[in-house]
């Protein structure tokens, strides 16, 4: 499948403001910077689409997107805001857990959730401390090491082996991962099959 149509739909603030839920949704988190609005641009193959919920104001917002994929299917594709950034107050922290929790945990219609890990770097303990959590809350999530081609072969599969193994210690199963470069185009089709048999 390949996603023939995508444009920007609405911001919403809370869960319950989020658009109906009438069709599958799949979303993408990760920690700031870790190229999450290029692997998006990527799999909607367009240039700037996840540009939008970065203008100021929509960057603490659920933001969705209307996608329409080659085998007719529609969808929509949640980009959320992402963790880690250095600057935000403790308030704003609080908000945006508060948030996250009520999208992951309430949102019926969410098929999956993507997170994103930058597999330039060893396990990282914020990215692991979010992917427990959602261990623990039960929500169907999947893997995505992004920026592949900034290291050679053997240090990504190095990153993803001890990321992996450190998911281990604590949970039976383990995710479903992708590795992904935006910058060569390599891992969205993965990751759209996926999507395809969910859906
Ligand atoms: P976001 O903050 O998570 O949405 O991250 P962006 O998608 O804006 O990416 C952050 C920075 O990493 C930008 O300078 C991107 O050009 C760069 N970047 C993202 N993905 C890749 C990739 O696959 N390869 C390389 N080399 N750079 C990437």
């Amino acid at each position: 499948m390949e996603i023939i149509q995508a444009s920007y739909l609405i911001s919403s603030p809370s869960v319950d403001l989020c658009p109906k839920p009438d069709r599958p949704e799949y979303a993408f988190i990760g920690r700031s910077n870790v190229g999450k609005s290029s692997v998006i641009n990527m799999l909607t193959q367009k240039k700037e689409l996840a540009k939008v919920s970065r203008s100021p104001g929509k960057t603490q917002m659920i933001n969705h997107f209307d996608v329409l994929g080659s085998d007719r299917k529609k969808w929509y594709l949640v980009d959320l805001p992402g963790y880690g950034f250095a600057k935000v107050s403790q308030n704003q922290r609080k908000s945006w857990e508060k948030m996250i929790e009520g999208y992951i945990r309430k949102r019926e219609n969410l098929v999956n959730l993507f997170v994103l890990v930058d597999s330039r770097h060893e396990p990282q303990e914020l990215d692991l401390e979010f992917i427990n959590q959602m261990g623990e809350w039960q929500v169907p999530f999947s893997i995505i090491f992004t920026k592949a081609d900034k290291s050679t072969q053997k240090e990504v599969a190095n990153n993803v082996n001890r990321f992996m193994n450190t998911l281990k210690e604590q949970w039976e199963e383990l995710p479903i991962s992708f590795i992904t470069s935006a910058e060569k185009h390599l891992g969205g089709k993965k990751i759209l099959s996926l999507v395809q048999a969910m859906n």
